[in-house]
């Protein structure tokens, strides 16, 4: 896999990329899309502004089971995820992870161009978008954010990272007790606080919490952050007797939730219907040449599920092809015939 979270610039034109399906999100549709895209010999780059691929599943719930993924009776969301970038691999697609895509034009032939907010542009025979809620922003820290990439994260992409750590998650939804339970056995500490003693958080992963000896500090909420360099330690005031203690922490784990925008996707002459972009039954859009699938569609009886966008991007993908070579067929052909 060629991860270009940072491109590296050595002239005005490597800043420049030229494929032929551009897509734009690398969740499951979009990972399943730079497969689909691969598997029809079309050269293929992946634009994300998250740091992971994945989508909702890195960000949100990467330790839950999905059991609704077709032929996988439970599959760990992590795992799903690296299956789908194992997928792709033999296709190589370049991986642009860490860059928005912020505006779209057409070239003198129709052919679409994107933007990236770190200045690289992506010249594409089709472009695939497949941004899901849109950008999605971790929700801060009221107590502040002064140690952020110092002690304080959103995401837990490499558990290991924080291996005899105190560790304090801070939250009362799924993120934050998955976190805290993946945590648990490497960390040297690990503590939950909540605002109220109602958690949104699924019923069994509390109790696999409590189970594993997490301290859950209920009516409760960080009030102060101290350290020089890195986080050292953390107060945390109860709501209700205003009575403050401090723990020893290295890392916080902020998992308030995200806020979902569209962002400048808003301004590409898409057709939008209740912030979705409205699509046909090729999965084509108003616009030229550019195409979506996935959570970020819109169109009647639409379902919002991980197994209907690798459906959708599969669709996506094929008319694509033949849009960006009009000789092509619309039938990919059976992966089975595919030589080894
Ligand atoms: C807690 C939870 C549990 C769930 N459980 C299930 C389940 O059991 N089964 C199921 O089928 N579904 C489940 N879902 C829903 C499922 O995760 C979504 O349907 C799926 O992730 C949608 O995939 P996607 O690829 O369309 O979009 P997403 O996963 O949302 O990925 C979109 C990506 O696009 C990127 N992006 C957006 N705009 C831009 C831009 N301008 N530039 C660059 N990148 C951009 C985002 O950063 C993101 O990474 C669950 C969701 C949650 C939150």
């Amino acid at each position: 896999m060629s991860l270009l979270s940072d491109v590296p610039v050595s002239t005005d034109e490597s800043r420049r990329i030229e494929t032929d399906v551009l897509i734009i999100g690398a969740g499951p549709a979009g990972l399943y899309g730079a497969y689909y895209a691969g598997f029809r010999g079309l050269r293929v780059a992946v634009m994300d502004v998250l740091p992971q691929c994945g989508g909702q599943i890195s960000a949100m719930y990467p330790e839950k089971p999905i059991f609704d993924i077709a032929g996988f009776p439970a599959v760990r969301g992590r795992d799903l995820v690296d299956s789908l970038v194992a997928q792709a691999e033999p296709y190589e697609p370049v991986y642009l992870l860490g860059h928005r895509a912020v505006e779209l034009s057409h070239d003198a032939d129709g052919r679409p161009v994107v933007r990236g907010d770190q200045g690289i542009t992506v010249h594409a025979g089709a472009v695939v978008v497949t941004g899901g809620v849109g950008t999605f922003t971790p929700r801060p820290l009221p107590a502040g954010e002064a140690f952020l990439g110092r002690g304080q994260v959103y995401f837990v992409p490499r558990p290991a990272d924080h291996a005899d750590r105190d560790v304090l998650v801070v939250g009362g939804g799924d993120s934050a007790f998955d976190w805290a339970v993946t945590l648990a056995p490497l960390a040297r500490s690990v503590r939950i606080v909540h605002r109220t003693d109602r958690f949104r958080a699924h019923r069994a992963t509390v109790d696999k919490a409590r189970a594993l000896g997490i301290d859950i500090l209920v009516d409760s909420e960080v009030s102060a952050l101290h350290g020089a360099a890195h986080l050292e330690r953390v107060e945390i005031r109860h709501r209700v007797d205003r009575t403050a203690r401090v723990f020893p922490v290295q890392t916080l784990v902020t998992a308030l939730g995200f806020k979902a925008d569209l962002g400048p996707l808003q301004n590409w002459g898409l057709t939008l219907r209740a912030r979705r972009i409205a699509v046909d039954t090729r999965m084509a859009t108003n616009v030229p040449r550019v195409f979506a699938a996935g959570d970020i569609t819109d169109y009647p009886g639409k379902v919002r599920l991980i197994a209907v966008g690798f459906g959708e991007v599969a669709t996506a993908v094929n008319n694509a092809a033949t849009v960006i070579d009009p000789e092509a067929q619309l039938f990919p052909g059976h992966s089975t015939d595919k030589e080894d």
